[in-house]
C-alpha cells in the first residue's frame, strides 16, 4: 500500500511528546513490512535540521487557496533517518510556522488548518494519490473533511482517511475564520451537529469531531483508553460523536522504535547492555551520577549500590499527574532514595512551581531536576535509573512505561488507559501469572495511592534486590516494538 502520513511531528527532527514517536515509529514499521510511507509535516524554524539528510526543495510553487485568496508555499524534500519527509514552508506574513515554537500561538486551530489544507493541495497538484491517508491528533482533523467535502470532486475520490487520536483534551475549536480560511464556506452546513459544530459550544466547529464524523477508521492509542474514551468523561465531550461512529472507532496500542529505544546499541548511553548482561546497568546509573553531580553511594562500581534511583520523563502537565510527580520526589527522598526529573512545562503556574522546586533541592546530592527538553538526557536516565514513576491523571498510551521496561527501569504507574494494557502489577495483577509481571500499579490520584506503589518498588529493591533485579530484566523481554500494533493498522 501507498500511505501518506500527515502530522504536525515527527521525532526526531519534530518532537514535543509521545506523538512524534509513533509518527516516526509506526511508519518506519510500515516500510519494513512492505509498504511505502510518505510524510508531509511543517516546516517549523525550531526543529531540529540537524537530524535532516539531503533536505533540498522539491516543489517551489505551491499556491494554496486560503481565505478567498492564496498563500504561496515551498516544499521542501529530505530524509529523517530513512524516512521520506516533505515539509511545507509558506510564505505569507501571519508566518505560521517561523515562530520559535511547535504549539501555543493564539491562532494555532488557524496555523494547522493551512496545514491541512496546504498538506491536501501539494498530495493534489504534485499528483500524489495514496491508498490511505493516516492523520493525526486535532491538527489533521480537518484532512478528511476537506478530502470528502473538496478535493474528493477535484480527482481525490479513492483516498481513505485513518484518523488517530492520540489525547482528546486538544481537540482544535476554531469558529468562521477556519471555515473562511480553508474555503468549507457553507456555514450552515458545517455548522451542524452531525459535521462540525462543537459538542457544546454552539458557536464553534471542533476539528477533531470532524476528524471523527469524516474518516473511514478512527483510533485512539490503546483499548482501554478507547474504552475510556467512550464510557467515561475522558474525551472531553466527543463521547456521543465517538458513540454515533462506534462501528469505526477502535484501540490500537502504541509501540515504541526497538532501534531507536535499544540499550544494546544506544548512541546515547556509555555502558551498553541486555537481560543477560544487566549488571553493565549499573555502570550507567554511575555516569548519570556523575552527569548530575548526585551523590555515589553503594559498594563497589559495576555491582547494585544501594539507593534506588528513581525517575520522571514527561511534560509537566496536569495531565501527567504533577501533584504526585511532585510528591514522588519528596517521598523518594524521604525514603533515603535519589530522584532525577526531566521534564518541561508549558503552564506558567507549573513552570514557576517547578522552577522554585528546583531552587529547594539545588544543593541536595541526592535530586536532580533538569527543566527543558532533552533528547540525548532522556536516554541516559532510562538507562541508569532502577525506578521511573508515571502517575498520570489520564494517558492515552504512555511511551515512558514501556522505554523504562526496554531499558530494565521498573515502571511504578497508575492504572489508567494504555497504562492498564503494558504494565502488570508485581504484586496483585489478576490476570498474569507472577514471572509476566513487570512493575507496580496504583489506582487512587493522590500521596497514599502513589505510596502505596512506589513504597512497594523501594521496599523490593532494598530488601530482596535479586527479585528486583529479576523484576527489571523481565520487563526487557517484553516485545513493545510496531511489529504487531503496525500489523494491526
Ligand atoms: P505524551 O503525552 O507527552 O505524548 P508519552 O509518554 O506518550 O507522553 O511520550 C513522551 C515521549 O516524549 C517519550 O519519548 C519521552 O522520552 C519524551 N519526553 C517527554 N518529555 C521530555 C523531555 N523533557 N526531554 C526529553 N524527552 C522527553
Amino acid at each position: 500500500m501507498y500511505i501518506v502520513q500527515i502530522a504536525s511531528e515527527c521525532a526526531p527532527v519534530i518532537k514535543a511528546g509521545g506523538l512524534g514517536d509513533v509518527v516516526y515509529g509506526l511508519s518506519r514499521e510500515l516500510e519494513n513490512q512492505g509498504h511505502t510511507v510518505e510524510l508531509i509535516l511543517p516546516m517549523y524554524d525550531c526543529m531540529r535540521y540537524d537530524q535532516i539528510w539531503g533536505l533540498h526543495d522539491a516543489y517551489k510553487e505551491l499556491s494554496v487557496p486560503w481565505d478567498g485568496g492564496a498563500i504561496h508555499c515551498s516544499v521542501f524534500c529530505g530524509w529523517v533517518h530513512g524516512r521520506l519527509c516533505f515539509f511545507i514552508q509558506p510564505h505569507s506574513i501571519e508566518n505560521f510556522f517561523n515562530r520559535g515554537y511547535y504549539y501555543g500561538g493564539n491562532d494555532d486551530n488557524l496555523r494547522f488548518a493551512f496545514f491541512s489544507k496546504a498538506a491536501l493541495e501539494f498530495l493534489l497538484q504534485s499528483n500524489k494519490r495514496p491508498d490511505v491517508i493516516h492523520c493525526h491528533d486535532w491538527q489533521t482533523g480537518l484532512i478528511p473533511v476537506m478530502l470528502y467535502e473538496m478535493y474528493k470532486f477535484y480527482g481525490m475520490a479513492n483516498q481513505r482517511v485513518c484518523y488517530t487520536i492520540h489525547n482528546f483534551k486538544h481537540q482544535g475549536i476554531g469558529g468562521m475564520e477556519v471555515l473562511r480560511g480553508t474555503g468549507l464556506n457553507n456555514e450552515v452546513y458545517y455548522y451542524n451537529y452531525d459535521r462540525l459544530r462543537d459538542n457544546f459550544n454552539p458557536f464553534a466547529i471542533n476539528f477533531m469531531k470532524g476528524g471523527i464524523v469524516y474518516s473511514n477508521f478512527v483510533n485512539t492509542v490503546s483499548p482501554h483508553h478507547a474504552w475510556e474514551a467512550r464510557f467515561t468523561g475522558i474525551s472531553c465531550g466527543l463521547g456521543h460523536t465517538l458513540e454515533i461512529h462506534q462501528d469505526k472507532f477502535g484501540g490500537i496500542l502504541n509501540g515504541i522504535d526497538f532501534d531507536v529505544w535499544n540499550p544494546e546499541s544506544d548512541r546515547f548511553i556509555p555502558h551498553h547492555y541486555t537481560a543477560a548482561t544487566f549488571a553493565e546497568k549499573a555502570k550507567n546509573k554511575k555516569a548519570l551520577r556523575e552527569r548530575l553531580w548526585l551523590r555515589h553511594s553503594g559498594s563497589a562500581q559495576g555491582e547494585q549500590a544501594d539507593q534506588p534511583l528513581v525517575c520522571y520523563i514527561g511534560r509537566l502537565d496536569d495531565q501527567k499527574g504533577v501533584h504526585l510527580v511532585h510528591h514522588a520526589l519528596y517521598h523518594t527522598l524521604a525514603r533515603g532514595g535519589q530522584f532525577v526529573l526531566l521534564g518541561s512545562a508549558t503552564e506558567r503556574g507549573i513552570n514557576d512551581w517547578f522552577w522554585r522546586e528546583k531552587i529547594n533541592t539545588n544543593n541536595n546530592p541526592d535530586a536532580h531536576l533538569e527543566l527543558g527538553f532533552n533528547e540525548e538526557l532522556s536516554h541516559l536516565i532510562y538507562a541508569g535509573a532502577d525506578i521511573i514513576v508515571v502517575p498520570s491523571n489520564y494517558e492515552p498510551c504512555g511511551l515512558t512505561q514501556v522505554i523504562g521496561l526496554r531499558y530494565g527501569t521498573v515502571p511504578v504507574v497508575r492504572g489508567v488507559g494504555g497504562l492498564l494494557n503494558t504494565i502488570f502489577d508485581y504484586d496483585y495483577d489478576p490476570n498474569h501469572p507472577p514471572e509476566k509481571r513487570n512493575g507496580f500499579m496504583f489506582f487512587e490520584p493522590d500521596q497514599p495511592g502513589l505510596n502505596s506503589a512506589l513504597d512497594r518498588a523501594i521496599d523490593l529493591y532494598a530488601k530482596n534486590p535479586p527479585r528486583f533485579q529479576q523484576l527489571a530484566m523481565g520487563g526487557m523481554h517484553y516485545d513493545n516494538s510496531w511489529k504487531h500494533p503496525a500489523k494491526i493498522y
